[in-house]
């Protein structure tokens, strides 16, 4: 998979891919993350890309230029099979909807900053728009990183134990089960007894109890799903 983020502030995203699963993914060839600085496609002296609102009022707006001329540019080079575009009014990112962008060969992330993007960009560009909750961040890149490791980790041959990925929390609609390592005892508190106990069939049943114990608890919203 091959993931390019369109961005002003490229520096925010050389953290979460240069460390862990993504960075593995990266170097096993897996994926591939491309980060292009938006002010390298202003023809403006001051590369600026940003400009007033029309009609006024608070915050400035990204510029349709240097954004359509960045997507051309790219959809120049290769197909994409989405352009997306962060946004705290999209829709929301779920895990089902990582494991259909998890087959995806090209994909474009911009991210938005100030009040936004000017809005033809998203008329006439923007594929699929997506938010990663129901707050505001300052800007996409945070978004965009979450979007790509939801994705990446997904890609098989990216985790090393291949069933991983898929006992994670929603991948049946369930919450994890809890987890426990070494010591069996710390400060009186104990392992539970069945998780010692060496009997696979018990333990797996005990384990999907409790993962629909907890998603009752927790996560009713999943239940049943
Ligand atoms: N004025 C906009 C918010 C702009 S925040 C509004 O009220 O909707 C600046 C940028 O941060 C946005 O353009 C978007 O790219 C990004 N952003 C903010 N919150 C986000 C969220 N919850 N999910 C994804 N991207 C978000």
């Amino acid at each position: 998979m091959r993931i390019d983020i369109i961005t002003i502030f490229p520096e925010i995203l050389q953290g979460p891919f240069s460390e862990s699963i993504v960075k593995r993914a990266i170097s096993k060839g897996l994926a591939e993350i491309y980060i292009h600085q938006l002010r390298d496609f202003t023809s403006d002296k001051h590369k600026k890309v940003d400009d007033y609102a029309f009609s006024g009022g608070a915050g400035m707006v990204m510029m349709i230029e240097p954004i359509a001329k960045a997507i051309d540019f790219l959809k120049s080079e290769r197909e994409y099979d989405e352009i997306i575009y962060t946004s705290p009014d999209g829709d929301l990112l779920d895990q089902p909807m990582a494991n259909k962008m998890s087959m995806y060969k090209n994909i474009i992330i911009l991210c938005g900053h100030y009040k936004g993007i000017d809005e033809r960009i998203r008329e006439h560009y923007i594929t699929k728009e997506i938010s990663i909750g129901n707050y505001v961040l300052s800007g996409g890149e945070l978004a965009a990183a979450v979007i790509s490791d939801s994705l990446i980790r997904l890609i098989p041959g990216v985790i090393g134990d291949e069933t991983s990925a898929l006992s994670d929390s929603f991948q049946n609609g369930l919450v994890s089960p809890p987890v426990y390592t070494r010591p069996r005892e710390f400060k009186g508190w104990k392992v539970p007894d069945i998780l010692l106990s060496g009997n696979d069939k018990l333990i797996d049943e005990w384990k999907f109890e409790q993962s629909l114990i907890r998603t009752k608890q927790r996560r009713p919203d999943f239940d049943n799903k």
